[in-house]
């Protein structure tokens, strides 16, 4: 019999920054002298980061991560240890943080690359490589905000290879584990439409799913039924899981679902200004007259509505946006 679990992981495996196919080692990042030999392997790659900044190169067939030798990296020692990220099968991957001045001589050995956001970059990028970066950039955000102990104010130090973090203090002697905060999205439907909603944050003309982040004594399952009920006053009938996807913009998990709505009834709110349920005909229409515009394809949020639209005969819900996105660049004015 077919495991349920299989078909969970192949639809996450879908979803952009799931691909990280690292052995992450975890039995090898206490090993001192191991990780001390393998820095040194002119084969290991370090991946820089600069203020959560990915180094990325624009190339003929769309993004490309680059990747540093250890001899690449000026002045190794003055800066953190570099964090394990684990192994291809080929090298090792080490996330590293650097300086100004280390950004300044990288960019003068690499001219053509720079650091830049890896949301907007990895939408052109090996599925591979995305993860990776996206990956490095979650444990160093991570590093960077719990400098110092939460219970004594000293400061914390890295430990297991970047993935653990003590206090200073002997007497204190906390611990600390990557933090991420969970996050729900869902796409509400009803018969043959689906609700998206307009976050009153962005531009005019964007839609997309619901979400929010989990509270505190809630399941995953809770927060699905009280973000969509405080955001547009819609009742749920039923609640189906998806697959999920790290989102470290800044320390998300992403948990997708989809919900079915009692009815056809809805509201706005603080946050959502306006939501608006699209038949597959109706939502084609929007895009192409421009009246809408949606999550970008590397995100759950259009992953859930475009196997939604597909599955109710829409088609390719990304060929779509290409021809409003061809639309708009053609007739500029409109
Ligand atoms: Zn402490």
């Amino acid at each position: 019999m077919k495991a349920s679990g299989t078909d969970h992981l192949t639809r996450s495996k879908r979803n952009r920054f799931t691909s990280v196919r690292l052995n992450r080692e975890v039995e090898l990042r206490d090993d001192s002298q191991w990780v001390s030999d393998t820095l040194k392997n002119p084969k290991t790659r370090l991946v820089p980061l600069w203020r959560s900044r990915s180094l990325l190169e624009r190339g003929d067939d769309g993004t490309i991560a680059i990747y540093l030798s250890p001899d690449d990296l000026p002045e190794p020692d003055r800066i953190q240890p570099p964090t394990l990220l684990g192994s291809d099968g080929e090298r090792e991957y080490f996330a590293v943080s650097v300086t100004d001045g280390q950004k300044d001589i990288i960019l003068e050995k690499f001219p053509a690359a720079k650091f830049a956001d890896l949301r907007r970059a990895s939408i052109y990028m090996a599925a591979k490589h995305a993860g990776i970066l996206a990956y490095a950039k979650a444990l160093h955000y991570w590093q960077h905000r719990h400098a110092f102990c939460g219970v004594c104010g000293s400061q914390n130090l890295l430990r297991s290879a970047g993935h653990r973090m003590v206090c200073s203090n002997e007497e204190c002697a906390r611990e600390s584990y990557p933090r991420i905060d969970p996050a729900i999205i869902v796409l509400v439907t009803h018969k043959n439409s689906c609700l998206l909603g307009r976050n009153v944050k962005w531009p005019p003309k964007q839609f997309s799913t619901l979400a929010g982040f989990v509270e505190p004594g809630e399941s995953l399952e809770d927060a699905v039924v009280r973000e969509v009920y405080e955001e547009v006053q819609v009742q749920l009938a039923s609640i189906r899981y998806v697959s999920s996807q790290p989102w470290p913009f800044p320390a998300s998990a992403m948990c997708g679902f989809y919900a079915e709505a009692v009815n056809l009834e809805c509201g706005s709110s603080g946050e959502v200004d306006e939501a608006r349920w699209f038949t597959v005909e109706a939502l084609t229409q929007a895009v192409l007259a421009d009246e809408v515009r949606l999550s970008p394809p590397v995100s759950i949020a259009f992953r859930l509505l475009a196997d939604w639209f597909r599955k109710n005969g829409g088609g390719d819900l990304e060929e779509l946006v290409r021809k409003q996105r061809a639309m708009k660049i053609a007739a500029p004015n409109c």
